[in-house]
């Protein structure tokens, strides 16, 4: 880490856990819809940005200050927004650069929701082009004078590709456009695409920095280094703030105007979860790292997984991400139908549509998570019929172990 310390001590003791107004050890719950003044002249001060302040939980709450400021630190970032969903961050992110005739260059196999949304933006007039792997062959051959950003996450879930983020910014960069990256599944422990060449990072904090699976949330972290100029018209009335432009058009104008701010008591739960991040991660690449080889010794089971010799960025993992391959794993079982018996065998596992939780979770992608998308999309995503997605938790290996090695028998037999 740059400012001296390693990961765990920073996520405690960084910039931002000076101690709060009376002293406290982590933020306190700021549950309250308006803040009061002693003064007209006051309020009026802070609505005008003349004075710091906080006026109105939808614009501005010191939970979320708290909240943001520790992610942002974590990422290296300029500044942070939070936002009620990982949904809610890409949708203000992308709109905040896009607007009406424009086009996003976007990786392919994303997050289905995120699929879903890029469909949604095309009734607004915001056009998505799919390339692959974002390479630089890619990402140039879709450039057109309307292409505002270009998007990819930085480990796709569940198809388990690893972005080249200095790649693909060098080429967005050439053109004079942003890259944005979800880095949900990556977390600021394995990845911090910032200080790879990123400009934006999102993350859907309901996942790994919450770890506990008892708060949705989102966030978008700016780098603060882009050049934004008369190309990126829907910042038009922002670029007086120079490379502060994506930012302040956010917090002032689209996210403020969305609707979409976090509530306060999950930002303290977001904030309380991440404290343990770099442990839980740790834990959870280790304990996916063996699951991923005992099943792999099984014969008719397919395991991806990218620290597997058998999986594409598995050099690409050991050399870039100090060799963690994340939380995710997928199987193949041969049938849908074997993938059920499998899932419905499983004995401590839980049947649930979430990743990043503490407890290991299943779930069979085409049943639920694609339903509403199309074959080539679905494919893309690396999930077939038989395909079953399992979320590495925190338990004892030895028990993981046995519980899946168990299920795979049990659902062998039809
Ligand atoms: C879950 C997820 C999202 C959406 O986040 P929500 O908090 O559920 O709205 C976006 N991107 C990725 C990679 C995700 O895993």
């Amino acid at each position: 880490m740059e400012d001296g310390c390693r990961f765990n001590t920073k996520l405690l003791h960084g910039k931002t856990s000076a101690g709060y107004g009376q002293r406290e050890i982590l933020p306190p719950v700021s549950q309250v819809t308006a803040f009061q003044y002693e003064s007209m002249e006051e309020l009026e001060k802070v609505f005008a940005h003349k004075k710091m302040g906080y006026a109105y939980t939808r614009i501005g709450n010191p939970t979320l200050t708290a909240f943001e400021q520790k992610v942002n630190d974590m990422e290296g970032g300029a500044g942070a927004i939070s936002t009620s969903s990982g949904m809610a961050a890409i949708t203000a992110a992308l709109l905040a650069v896009c607007e009406s005739g424009d086009e996003i260059i976007a990786g392919s196999g994303l997050y289905g929701g995120t699929i879903d949304l890029l469909h949604d933006l095309e009734k607004l007039g915001i056009h998505t082009v799919f390339a692959g792997g974002l390479t630089r062959a890619e990402i140039e051959s879709r450039l057109t004078e309307r292409t505002k950003v270009v998007f990819g996450e930085m480990i796709s879930n569940p198809a388990l590709k690893v972005l080249d983020v200095p790649e693909a910014a060098a080429a967005a960069h050439e053109a004079g456009i942003p890259l944005f990256v979800d880095s949900t599944t990556a977390t600021p422990f394995i990845a911090r695409p910032l200080s790879l060449g990123a400009d934006v990072v999102i993350h859907s904090t309901s996942k790994y920095i919450n770890g506990g699976g008892n708060a949705i949330g989102g966030i978008i972290v700016d780098g603060g280094r882009f050049e934004w100029d008369e190309r990126h018209t829907a910042l038009r009335e922002f670029r007086k703030f120079g490379k502060a432009a994506f930012s302040v058009r956010l917090r002032t104008d689209l996210w403020e105007n969305l609707g979409c701010c976090m509530a306060p008591a999950n930002a303290f739960l977001s904030y309380t979860g991440m404290d343990t991040l770099g442990l839980r991660m740790e834990r959870i690449c280790e304990n996916a790292d063996t699951l991923a080889r005992a099943l792999d010794e099984e014969e008719d089971i397919q395991v991806s997984y990218l620290t597997l010799k058998s999986h594409p960025y598995h050099e690409y993992v050991a050399r870039e991400l100090g060799g963690y391959g994340g939380g995710i794993l997928t199987l193949r079982t041969g049938s849908r139908e074997r993938a059920f018996r499998l899932i419905n065998a499983l004995h401590y596992v839980k049947i649930a549509s979430n990743i990043g939780d503490v407890r290991t979770l299943v779930i069979h992608p085409v049943s639920t998570l694609y339903l509403r998308s199309g074959r080539e999309e679905t494919e893309a995503a690396g999930v077939y019929d038989d395909t079953i997605r399992v979320s590495v938790g925190i338990e004892d290996i030895e028990d993981l172990i046995r519980d899946f090695r168990n299920a795979v028998r049990v659902s062998r037999n039809a």
